[in-house]
């Protein structure tokens, strides 16, 4: 098989998107009961992945700030919103949604700016599925009757989100909590608080009654406080497999409904008979859309080993092709690896993957010298005991296997603690839904991979976690039940 150059075959003039548009403040507090507050704690630095540079100093809370935004969503929740018509609640979400889209070129550079993505994905997916979300769930507001779930909210919800779709996970988190009359205290993750930050803006301008939405910045004690305060009703949390294990721990005993989107070790699945031009486009996307920090990313490559040396050498020759760099650069495809903390663990889990016996391939580019990067990587001769098969690597690393039947295909595939998702590649339609009755994971895509629309449930099976988000399933998580 010959090896393609890895080098960029295309030149392009760089298409900097400004930052003008955003106005990130040096300092920012606490969003409790409808205004920003300095807090008892200390404070953090959050910084641009991509140069390291310090972006604002962001208060964290402690165990009393949490008191006080537990407070303020309680009041807000027995006060006013629990009281409010479904129809009235709509119109702020409907608000909250268009004011999303009109400012959604300010979400969309603050968010790369913050988290290191690509422009063109925050841009073109992330801020228009945020907008998506609350305008779909706004539909729901006065329609709870006919969810099946009933039409009665727990009250107060803690929510936890990960740094790798700060909006996005807030938009899953909020959307739902609200429209079904609950208020909320949400706690982005420490890497990336600016964004939801901007939203309490939103929530401000949108007049959104206050308390209904409290935002608090911190890290894992901010959390913990959170998910174990007394007057929390609802706890929904979207991570790590560990932290979520600790949560199921920490609430075990008493009566607080709750949801965990944990982490995922997708199996992407492609048959000889599929189109492989566009199996190799799913299998970029699939691992390298958003640097491979994607709970579904399809990190697992499977595929059947008549096509395996054509697959590879075609997925290399478009692996070479990706651009990397400047996260505001319109012509990016793979931006900056979330945080130092990250890359180091990506690093060392690739390493495992060369003493393991593993063959790595990365992509040859020259990376930037400030900022956290690593270039699109992937592993050949990849054994299903191997660690880089088994764990999240959450990183732009692929592992590659192959299999013989679509029976082998099924069993490697759901050899995993994990049950995330999963992509079927084939030609034949009758096999799709034979994969996916039999691979156990939450979402199958077939001939796509990484698709989102707030319509459609999204969730776990064993270690990824338990409950759904999204649709008309994503209501049961923030209502009491049809029979209360
Ligand atoms: P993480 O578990 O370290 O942190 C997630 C959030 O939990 C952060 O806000 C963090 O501050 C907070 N936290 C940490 N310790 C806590 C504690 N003891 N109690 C309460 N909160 C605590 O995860 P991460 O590294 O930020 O995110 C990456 C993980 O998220 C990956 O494993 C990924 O698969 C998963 N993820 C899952 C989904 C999904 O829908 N299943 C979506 C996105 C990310």
């Amino acid at each position: 098989m010959s090896t393609p150059t890895p080098t960029n075959v295309f030149e392009y003039a760089p298409a900097p998107e400004s930052r003008a548009i955003v106005d990130i403040k040096p300092s920012y507090g606490l969003f409790i009961n409808g205004e920003f507050v300095d807090g008892n704690g200390t404070s953090f630095k959050t910084v641009n992945p991509a140069t390291e540079e310090v972006l604002a100093e962001v208060a964290e809370a402690n165990d009393a700030d949490v008191d006080e935004a537990v407070k303020a969503a309680r009041r807000a929740y027995t006060r006013v919103w629990s009281r409010m018509s479904g129809a009235e609640r709509a119109k702020y979400l409907y608000r909250i949604a268009r004011i999303i889209q009109e400012r959604g070129r300010e979400l969309a550079v603050l968010e790369s700016i913050d988290n290191g993505k690509p422009i063109k994905e925050s841009r073109d997916v992330d801020v228009p599925i945020v907008a998506a979300h609350f305008f779909y769930y706004a539909g729901w507001a006065d329609k709870l009757k006919y969810s099946g779930y009933g039409e009665t909210p727990l009250g107060v919800a803690g929510q936890v989100i990960p740094w790798n779709f700060p909006l996005l996970m807030l938009a899953w988190k909020i959307a739902p909590a609200l429209a079904c009359g609950n208020t909320v205290v949400l706690k982005p993750a420490e890497t990336t608080p600016l964004t939801a930050l901007l939203f309490a803006e939103i929530c401000q301008q949108a007049d959104l009654p206050p308390g209904v939405v409290n935002i608090v910045t911190g890290a894992g004690e901010t959390g913990r406080a959170i998910v174990s305060h007394p007057d929390v009703d609802k706890v929904a949390f979207t991570g790590s497999t560990e932290v979520g294990k600790a949560i199921a721990r920490a609430v075990a005993g008493s009566d607080k409904k709750v949801t965990l989107e944990l982490g995922g070790k997708a199996a992407n699945i492609v048959f000889d008979d599929a189109p492989l031009d566009q199996a190799v486009e799913g299998i970029v996307n699939g691992i390298f859309f958003n640097q491979g920090h994607v709970c579904c990313a399809g990190s697992r490559l499977l595929v059947q080993e008549s096509v395996a040396d054509e697959v590879l050498e075609r997925l290399k020759r478009r692996m070479s092709t990706l651009r990397m760099g400047d996260p505001l650069d319109k012509n990016t495809d793979v931006g900056a690896i979330n945080s130092g903390e990250q890359l180091k663990r990506i690093r060392e889990l690739s390493e495992v993957g060369d003493a393991e016996g593993a063959e790595r391939w990365e992509v040859a580019c020259d990376l930037p010298t400030k900022g956290f990067w690593f270039p699109p990587t992937l592993f050949t001769g990849v054994s299903q005991a191997h660690r880089i098969a088994r764990e999240e690597i959450f990183g732009p690393v692929l592992s590659v296997l192959t299999f013989r039947t679509p029976s082998e295909a099924v069993e490697k595939a759901n050899n995993t603690p994990f049950g995330l998702s999963a992509g079927v590649w084939t030609d034949k339609g009758s096999r799709i839904l034979s994969m996916a009755n039999r691979l156990r994971a939450g979402v199958v895509w077939a001939n796509t991979f990484n698709k989102f629309d707030p319509t459609s449930p999204f969730g776990g099976y064993k270690e990824s976690g338990y409950g759904r988000e999204g649709g008309r399933h994503g209501l049961e998580a923030y209502l009491k039940g049809a029979d209360q």
